[in-house]
């Protein structure tokens, strides 16, 4: 690839990226999508094998494309998801090219544009989409030293029981990721501790529907900004096994040890906060309160839809949560690996500094950065909570397109009389 000029570049060929050449497509506007490995990579080679979608196929899509092999209301597989977006590329020809990494992105100066490098060679591309993920570096907190003696390692690198040592394990988080793989390793026949901070835990289903149905209609998906005092707080859901509400009570007494949140280790010991009850409790609080809300919604549109009040009984504390574990020494319990499920940060290093703010995020709004010609697609909130999902990143895309048509309709303007006094020269 030498020196060519693109209207528009997007970077990174994951669900954001294929979305947004669905629209820029859809517009007429001439683009191309470098990837540095595969479509929808981090579906292939960043999660563990079982890993099945968080959503039901029917939700966890964009519109013209269903799985057909996939029951809708059932969890398609990973490489399933990887392969759907795959077939929507080809559906759409997506003109993306895998296996180039884009390398940096600077002012092309005194043009109009910026000079992309990458792994490939150099190109000047007008406008610049960064959709590398809203879940790029792995986060493992400075707690264990890496000489401690234990294995450990991040969520995004675990795959099944099997590549562990032999051992127990204590998986810290419980957000998706962090009950799946614990509950995963508990049933391989291991020791297992689960350090739980603060989270959400909605009902897998209620009344008959799912909960991000139930999000859906309550307008929970579109709000802009998490709720105060919230936002750092994870969500625990799972559609392994056919979907279950992720039930830390349940996971206790199936051999799994709770513990609070993990806070520091000297000599050998993992030291937990005294807050696994009240982690528990501040879940318990959040599931009661979005069946409330169902409860509400059910009643103000008179709908027919079957009464659950079971999903309001949480079962007896297991001892591990009423007598809380407050130290572990890893090698008398046998630990010999510890699992970070404790979430990633994004490196927009290689855009040019306009785009970010002093920390290195993203400066924009709703996806439009604070450079002109530079747009993200797929972060985080990016215009409302569904923004980093499958079916949430459509809708963004479909904006951040609009923007950079408008951009390109100025660009295109000519002055008609200043044009006709240049012909008549
Ligand atoms: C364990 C887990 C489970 C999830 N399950 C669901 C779910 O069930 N439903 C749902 O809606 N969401 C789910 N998500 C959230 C979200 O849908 C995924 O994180 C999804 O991968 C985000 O897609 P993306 O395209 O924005 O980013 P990514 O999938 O991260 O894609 C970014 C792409 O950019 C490429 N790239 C990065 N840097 C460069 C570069 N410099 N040059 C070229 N290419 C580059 C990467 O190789 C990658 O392919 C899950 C997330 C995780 C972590």
């Amino acid at each position: 690839m030498s020196s060519q000029e693109i209207e528009v570049l997007v970077v990174g060929a994951g669900q954001a990226g294929v979305a947004m050449s669905a629209h820029l497509t859809e517009r007429g506007i001439r683009h191309v999508v470098l990837e540095r490995g595969r479509i929808a990579e981090r579906w292939r080679s960043e999660r563990w094998d079982s890993l099945v979608a968080n959503g039901p196929a029917w939700h966890d899509r964009f519109p013209g494309l269903e799985f057909d092999d996939v029951d809708p209301d059932g969890f398609a597989p990973k490489e399933r998801v990887a392969d759907y977006f795959v077939e929507y590329a080809e559906m759409i020809e997506s003109p993306i090219r895998a296996g180039i990494e884009v390398l940096s992105v600077k002012h092309n100066e005194g043009s109009p544009g910026f000079l992309v490098e990458t792994t490939d060679g150099a190109l000047v591309a007008r406008h610049v989409v960064a959709a590398t993920g809203p879940f790029q570096k792995p986060v493992i907190p400075a707690v264990i030293p890496a000489d401690s003696g234990v294995l450990q390692l991040h969520s995004s690198t675990y795959r099944n029981p099997e590549q562990l040592p032999d051992g127990g394990v204590l998986v810290v988080g419980a957000g998706s990721s962090g009950v799946q793989i614990a509950d995963e390793i508990r049933r391989s026949g291991r020791e297992v501790y689960l350090s739980v901070g603060r989270h959400d835990r909605p009902p897998r289903r209620y009344r008959g529907r799912d909960f991000v149905w139930w999000l859906g209609v309550l307008g929970k998906w579109n709000m802009s900004t998490p709720p105060q005092g919230a936002e750092h707080v994870t969500i625990a859901v799972s559609g392994a096994g056919g979907g279950k509400t992720v039930d830390f009570r349940s996971l206790g007494r199936s051999g799994i040890t709770l513990v609070g949140r993990t806070n520091d280790y000297r000599d050998g010991t993992v030291r937990f906060a005294p807050d696994l009850g009240q982690n528990i409790a501040a879940g318990d609080a959040s599931l009661l309160a979005l069946l409330d809300e169902a409860d509400a919604y059910v009643e103000r549109n008179g709908l027919d839809l079957p009464d659950e009040p079971e999903a309001r009984a949480f079962g007896a504390d297991p001892v591990c949560v009423t007598d809380p574990l407050l130290e572990l020494d890893l090698k008398a319990a046998g630990v010999e690996t510890v699992l970070w499920a404790t979430g990633f940060r994004a490196d927009y290093s290689w855009l040019p500094g306009g785009a970010l703010d002093a920390e290195g995020r993203p400066a924009h709004q709703r996806g439009v950065s604070a450079e002109p010609g530079v747009y993200f697609v797929g972060l985080p909130w990016q215009s409302r909570r569904g923004s980093s999902f499958i079916w949430g990143v459509w809708h963004d895309a479909s904006y951040v397109a609009d923007q950079i048509q408008i951009q390109i309709t100025y660009a295109s303007y000519e002055n008609a009389a200043l044009a006709a006094e240049g012909a008549a020269r």
